[in-house]
């Protein structure tokens, strides 16, 4: 099928090499669960037969000890804007958020209160006041805008000597409203406060600059746009000005100075190490690197583009097709302030989503009423999103 969006897309030939892009079915959850490369299979296969299988012990001498570290590296010089020795791959986002937000509030002795806002990833939240009851600080809620996000000038309003901690999301998982990073980020500065950055749903779709935005703390998952698969590792960011000080609560040995000593104590490993706990994922790294390669390929910044094309695509069959049902716009309508999908809000949407998942088509659904549709950049084309919003009209049509 054929479609002259595809046919004018420098990069529409990359779909290809994602398994299952030949079928019919229509994905618009890469945002979710990325698919995986074809080149994958051969990776993971090669790991199991040659690396682990032939290697056996040997393989933590020789990469796997060492591939958190050398992986973040690449991941930050390939999609984070970040210099080498700050990025580090290992547990899931939840854990890694909960290690970073207990760093910094040790880092702000003192200080009383963490800023975060209501509409926030459900995970963050539950973490930011399981942190404060932990730490006896108290939570400062910002109400923001469901279709958009956290603005400078409510972040700027809300901190103060007491901040300690301000904990916000890049792009927002419901509204995909990007925040003003570098802004936002002095403001907290302004105040004596840190910053952690929750990269989950930009990290591999909208490019960020972490070092020259001055960001203190950051952590993003691997398995939505960087298509690491179900729960592969997740990964964190730490400013080179602060690894000599800063310390995380779980002390591991992974992150201690001499692991191999097997010592008394613990004392923190100089550098990035030491915000690792335990044994590497390895296995979860594998497919990682894969897509990492592929966006080093392409460059992130023709990926952004692609993505925005995507994304404005979407919003205009939304509005000509969609909207005389009755479904509105639930994301930015500027495309310099929307990452890498766009949510439809209808009262019925949740049943629409229901009968897209019997018919194959693969969307989110985000209560109350939101179709998530995620547009993974060099997976999905413009002909499977216009599959994909046909059906919604024609079962919105069917609801009347
Ligand atoms: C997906 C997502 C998470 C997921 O965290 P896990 O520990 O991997 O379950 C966290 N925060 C945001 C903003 C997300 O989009």
């Amino acid at each position: 099928m054929t479609h002259a969006l595809d046919d004018a897309d420098p990069l529409a030939a990359l779909r290809d090499r994602f398994v299952g892009t030949d079928s019919d079915l229509v994905y618009l959850d890469g945002n979710s669960l990325g698919r995986p490369l074809k080149v994958t299979a051969d990776r993971l296969c090669r790991f199991v037969e040659d690396e682990w299988g032939g290697r056996l012990i040997r393989g933590w001498d020789e990469g796997w000890f060492d591939l958190p570290l050398s992986l973040g590296d690449e991941l930050g010089r390939v999609v984070l804007g970040a210099a080498s020795g700050q990025v580090a791959i290992g547990d899931s986002t939840t854990v890694l958020l909960y290690k970073l937000m207990r760093t910094a509030i040790a880092a702000r002795p003192g200080r009383t209160e963490i800023v975060i806002d209501r509409d926030n990833f459900p995970t963050d939240r539950y973490l930011a006041a399981g942190v404060a009851a932990e730490c006896g600080l108290t939570i400062r809620w910002l109400d923001v805008d469901t279709s958009a996000g956290a603005t400078v000038e409510q972040v700027a309003a809300a901190v103060g000597e007491e901040t300690a901690l301000v904990a916000l999301s890049h792009v927002s998982y419901r509204s995909a409203w990007i925040a003003d990073v570098a802004a936002i980020t002095a403001a907290a500065h302004d105040a004596g406060a840190l910053v952690l950055w929750d990269l989950c749903h930009s990290v591999g779709s909208v490019p960020t600059e972490l070092d020259s935005w001055g960001v203190d703390l950051a952590a993003g998952c691997t398995y939505k746009y960087l298509n690491g698969g179900p729960g592969s590792p997740a990964f964190c960011y730490v400013a080179e000005r602060h690894l000599d000080t800063f310390v995380q609560p779980i002390q591991g040995w992974i992150g201690n100075t001499d692991p191999f000593v097997m010592g008394p104590d613990y004392v923190p490993v100089p550098g990035i190490r030491r915000f690792l706990s335990g044994t590497p994922a390895v296995v979860g790294m594998l497919a990682i690197q894969d897509m990492v390669a592929l966006v080093d390929e392409v460059g992130i910044d023709a990926v952004r583009t692609k993505s925005e094309r995507l994304t404005a695509h979407t919003v205009d069959l939304a509005d000509d097709r969609l909207a005389p049902y009755g479904v509105t716009l639930a994301s930015p309508r500027d495309p310099e302030r929307r990452g890498g999908h766009v949510t439809l809000q209808h009262p019925r949407m949740k049943e629409v989503v229901r009968a897209l998942w019997e018919r194959d088509v693969l969307p989110d659904y985000r209560d109350p009423g939101g179709l998530r549709i995620g547009l993974s950049p060099l997976s999905t084309s413009f002909d499977e999103l216009e599959r994909g919003i046909e059906q919604v009209r024609m079962l919105l049509s069917d609801l009347r």
